[in-house]
């Protein structure tokens, strides 16, 4: 894989095609300062057409986000140049203070200091632990 430009960073490759502005602001992105090219319908022989995120910096990048949003993404660790580790990404059992419960009802938006979890209950399906209301995005 071509990942020219980046010595020391992160390219995230295989994002399903059109997830990646949303995985872009879910793990928060903007918020950094470094280089960062987000690449959208690229053609891919495996997938027919993809997003990937480079990322020429080398941060902490929380992998149940990337999960949740896309888990056939595969993530590069670039050293130098070279790809040194490429981890790939599985559907995460539980999501904790990723995303919020929409429920007006639920716990978790009278409680500020609760924890926002939702437990695995099918393929991409999640659930409010408090309230059994399935996850939206
Ligand atoms: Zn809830």
């Amino acid at each position: 894989m071509n990942v020219d430009g980046i010595k020391n960073g992160i390219v995230i490759d295989h994002i399903s095609a059109g997830k990646a502005m949303q995985l872009y602001r879910m793990l928060g992105l903007e918020r950094l300062d470094c280089c960062i090219a987000v690449i959208q319908n690229v053609q891919s022989n495996k997938m027919g057409k993809k997003d990937i995120i480079k990322i020429d910096s080398d941060i902490h990048i929380d992998l149940d986000v990337i999960g949740f949003i896309s888990p056939d993404a595969t993530v590069n660790v670039i050293r130098d140049a070279r790809i040194i580790d490429k981890k790939h990404i599985a559907p995460p059992k539980r999501l904790v203070d990723i995303i919020r419960c929409k429920n007006p009802r639920c716990i978790t938006t009278t409680e500020q200091e609760i924890r926002h979890v939702f437990i695995q209950t099918g393929r991409g399906e999640y659930r409010c632990v408090y309230c059994d209301t399935k996850a939206t995005l």
